[in-house]
């Protein structure tokens, strides 16, 4: 039986990789799939695990060859799915999931309409304000930007089909995971 596809967004700050680290540890029948992007290497980041950090002509070159399944730009740099380790993950039976803006997944929505779609939101703008603040490593300049683009994140959550709010990060793993096991 082929794997699933799993989809998962929600705006900078409301604690997504987190989450997500809690969700794979507590199912190993699943793939994070290594996103492509523009955008430079942070601290603590690892290449080819967290991304493939690419140049913009190795991006357009990998569109051009249409390897991506969905593409998006994002706060200035560009971000794609490469579709062929997520096709051989799910022909291996292994559920995949994405950590994708809204624009990207619903492009996958459009040429892979079995995939489920989970959006993970703050229990409020305020507390995502706090979290952004208390990160300490982005600039109020930034702060604002990403603030405004969650503002639009967060109107796109009505096209999901499962709204997870993050106000604790075991009971939204605990979420995700009773919708990644549930086969009905
Ligand atoms: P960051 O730069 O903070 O790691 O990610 C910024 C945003 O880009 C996040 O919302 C993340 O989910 C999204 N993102 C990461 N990889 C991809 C991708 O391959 N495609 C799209 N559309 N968005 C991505």
């Amino acid at each position: 039986m082929s794997g699933k596809l799993y989809v998962i967004s929600g705006p900078s700050g409301c604690g997504k990789s987190t989450v997500i680290h809690a969700v794979m540890a507590r199912y190993p029948n699943l793939q994070f799939s290594v996103s492509a992007t523009t955008r430079p290497i942070r601290p603590g980041e690892t290449d080819g695990k967290d991304y493939f950090f690419v140049t913009r002509e190795q991006f357009d070159a990998m569109l051009e060859k249409d390897e991506l399944l969905e593409h998006a730009e994002y706060v200035g740099n560009c971000y794609g799915t490469p579709e062929a380790p997520l096709q051989s993950a799910l022909d291996r039976g292994i559920d995949v999931l994405l950590d994708i803006e809204p624009q990207g997944a619903l492009q996958v929505r459009k040429k892979r309409p079995d995939a489920t779609l989970l959006f993970l939101a703050p229990p409020s703008m305020e507390v995502l304000r706090e979290r952004l603040e208390g990160r300490g490593d982005t600039s109020p300049e930034l702060i604002e930007k990403r603030l405004k683009q969650a503002h639009w994140e967060l109107q796109q959550a009505a096209h999901y089909d499962h709204i997870i709010i993050n106000d604790n990060v075991q009971s939204a793993a605990e979420q995700i995971l009773a919708i990644l096991t549930d086969r009905t």
